[in-house]
């Protein structure tokens, strides 16, 4: 018996394939980080905005110039996000949008703000006669989270959306309740323990803000949700880099910077830690929109403020040997990103929305 065993084993040794089976793509995540402007994705911390906001003190004197501050771009980046620049980057992604380098990453619709740009995102394309605020409204658009919920025939926990911000739970469809969505402050209806007690948390630690909550929630409760439910497709929409700026509070908003870079390096480990995630799953990251370039206007964004215009998006997929930054290419649109997230999975989102922005060529290159 046991030589048999032997010999059988040696044979499926001799029949193992040469190389490795081509890479496939069975998970897809989105996330976006609000109004991250690209002045800190690629340079860190902004020492003029951050002197701009201390009223006459001595930016030196700060513990964010202290943790964050270093002489060029390159360091004070890495200070600032170490995971996303030093390992995620180098190691599994690539990132567009350093114009220094002639990449470009640009919003189609010309509203620059939350609502019109998040549904460019997720509809493949600017609705600016229609979508012209950020009021609580359901627009007949499908989304790709929609659209993937039927091609890949998932049920109601397998396609998920978790957001800091209430109207989330009007962008992310054009029908109510047909996949799980958590936006704002939101109770759970997962009956789960943890997501309850998470769930429970969320409304004893309020933020300065009534429709936005900490993303500390909204990470927790996504991440809950992948061990317990196992989504193949998951849209994490963090917030707080949009909000501590509109308060005009710089410490805070690169605080959240290096908070969200913490959570991205706690995704990424869990997932290559989880055999249906690991190798096998597609993230996009990206920004719905940039802000103010100055130090007078980096807390605004908006049609009529200079540099909002300008976003930046992040890849990372098996099946895509891109690594680092992009350099000198066709600009990119965030009308793109719908298309090319369904890709990764070999589905076509122009069946859906002819006008939709194409998949990003370049990741498809074989
Ligand atoms: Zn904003």
């Amino acid at each position: 018996m046991r030589a048999r065993l032997i010999l059988l084993t040696l044979l499926g040794a001799l029949h193992a394939p040469v190389a490795h089976a081509q890479p496939t793509v069975d998970n897809v995540i989105l996330v976006t980080l609000d109004g991250a402007r690209t002045q800190e994705i690629f340079g860190g911390l902004d020492v003029d905005v951050l002197r701009a906001t201390l009223d006459g003190g001595d930016p030196e004197a700060t513990e964010v110039y202290r943790r964050f501050w270093a002489p060029t771009a390159e360091a004070r980046r890495t200070r600032l996000m170490p995971f996303f620049w030093e390992t995620l980057m180098v190691e599994h992604g690539s990132i567009a949008g350093n114009r220094a380098l002639g990449s470009t990453v640009e919003l189609a619709n010309r509203m620059r703000f939350s609502y019109p740009s998040y549904a460019e995102i997720l509809t493949g394309e600017a609705h600016d006669d229609v979508i012209t605020s950020n009021d609580n409204r359901r627009y007949p658009f499908p989304t790709v989270l929609q659209f993937l919920k039927g091609e890949l025939g998932l049920d109601r926990t397998r396609v998920a959306a978790f957001a800091a911000w209430e109207t989330f739970r009007w962008i992310v469809s054009s029908e109510a309740g047909t996949f799980t969505v958590n936006a704002g402050y939101e109770a759970s209806d997962d009956p789960d323990p943890v997501m309850q007690e998470l769930s429970t948390q969320q409304f004893e630690t309020p933020t300065p803000w009534d429709n936005v909550r900490h993303d500390h929630y909204t990470f927790a409760l996504a991440m809950r949700h992948l061990a317990v439910h196992r989504p193949r497709v998951l849209y994490l929409a963090l917030g707080e880099t949009d909000d501590w700026a509109h308060g005009e509070r710089y410490d805070r908003t690169i605080e959240a910077f290096a908070r969200n870079d913490d959570q991205l390096r706690r995704l990424w480990e869990w997932l290559q830690s989880d055999d249906q995630y690991r190798d096998r799953t597609a993230i996009i990251l990206t920004t719905d929109h940039g802000r103010g370039k100055t130090a007078a206007d980096w807390t605004d964004h908006g049609n009529d403020t200079e540099g909002a215009e300008i976003a930046w998006m992040a890849f990372v997929s098996p099946t895509v040997p891109i690594r680092g930054e992009w350099q000198n290419h066709a600009p990119i649109r965030l009308n793109q990103v719908a298309a090319t997230l369904t890709a990764f999975l070999d589905l076509d989102f122009l069946s859906l929305t002819p006008s939709a922005g194409r998949p990003i060529s370049r990741l498809f290159d074989r």
